[in-house]
C-alpha cells in the first residue's frame, strides 16, 4: 500500500470544491461521464494499431446506484490507467487543474460554471470519499485502487482485477443524498449526457445511444427528445 499526499501548494482545496457553487453540484456526473467517454474512445482509436491488439469488447458505460452502501458508480471499459498514470493524471495533473479552476473562480460571484470543467475532482463536491479502481489496456499492467477522503492524503494499492477500464466509486456525503435517487441521476444524464458517442446505461432501465433521433429505451423504442 502506497500512501501519499496530493501535492497542494497553497491551501486545502477540498473544502472549497465542496462548497463551491452549491447549485451546480450536479455537474460532477457530466465530468465523470465525459472522462469515461474519452477513455472509451481512446481504446477504439488504439484498436488495430500496434499499441493494442486485444478485443475492444462492449464499451457501454454503466452508472449504478448502491443505496445500501451509499455509493454511486461510473464504470467504463476504456483504456484504464496504470499506477504511474494515476500518479501523474490524478495526483498531479487533474489536481492542478482543479486548483487552478478554484483559484480563478473563487471570488467571482456568478461564474458560468457550465462552461468550465472542474474535472475529476468535482466529485468531491458530493462525496466524502472517492475510490478509483482501474486497469490499463497495457500488457502486464496491474490493476490499481486509489482512494481519497477529501483530505490531501490518498492511498493507492495494487489489486486483483482482470477487466480493463475504470470504475469511479463515489461515497456520497450526507448533504448530497439526492444523488442516490434514481430520478435525480436520470435527470442529470438526460440533461448533460444525451448524445454521447458511447452508450450509457443507468441501472437496467434505459440505454442511451448516439442517435440524433432520440433516446432508445431497453426495448429499442425510440423516445423523441427535444
Ligand atoms: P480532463 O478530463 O479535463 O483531462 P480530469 O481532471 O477530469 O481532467 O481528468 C484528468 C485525467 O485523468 C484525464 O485527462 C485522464 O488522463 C485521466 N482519467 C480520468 N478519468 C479517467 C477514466 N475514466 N479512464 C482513464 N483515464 C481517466
Amino acid at each position: 500500500m502506497q500512501k501519499g499526499n496530493i501535492n497542494i501548494q497553497t491551501e486545502n482545496i477540498f473544502p472549497i470544491i465542496k462548497k463551491f457553487l452549491y447549485s451546480d453540484h450536479e455537474i460532477f456526473l457530466r465530468e465523470l461521464i465525459s472522462n469515461a467517454v474519452d477513455a472509451s474512445q481512446k481504446i477504439k482509436t488504439l484498436a488495430g494499431t500496434d499499441k493494442f491488439k486485444g478485443e475492444v469488447g462492449d464499451l457501454t458505460i454503466d452508472v449504478k446506484i448502491d443505496k445500501k452502501n451509499g455509493t454511486l458508480h461510473v464504470t467504463d471499459h476504456g483504456i484504464g490507467m496504470t499506477a504511474e498514470e494515476v500518479e501523474k493524471y490524478i495526483n498531479e495533473i487533474a489536481l492542478s487543474g482543479a486548483e487552478e479552476f478554484v483559484k480563478k473562480y473563487k471570488d467571482v460571484k456568478n461564474p458560468i460554471i457550465g462552461k468550465f470543467g472542474l474535472g475529476f475532482y468535482s466529485s468531491f463536491m458530493v462525496s466524502n470519499k472517492v475510490e478509483i479502481i482501474t486497469k490499463s489496456f497495457k500488457a502486464k499492467s496491474k490493476a490499481v485502487r486509489w482512494e481519497c477522503d477529501g483530505s490531501p492524503a490518498y492511498e493507492m494499492e495494487e489489486i486483483d482485477r482482470k477487466k480493463r477500464g475504470t470504475e469511479i466509486i463515489l461515497h456520497i456525503s450526507d448533504d448530497s443524498k439526492e444523488f442516490l435517487e434514481e430520478d435525480r441521476i436520470s435527470g442529470i444524464l438526460n440533461k448533460y449526457c444525451k448524445f454521447m458517442a458511447v452508450k450509457i446505461r443507468f441501472g437496467d432501465k434505459s440505454e442511451w445511444v448516439d442517435n440524433k433521433e432520440g433516446r432508445k429505451d431497453k426495448d429499442g423504442k425510440i423516445e423523441k427528445v427535444e
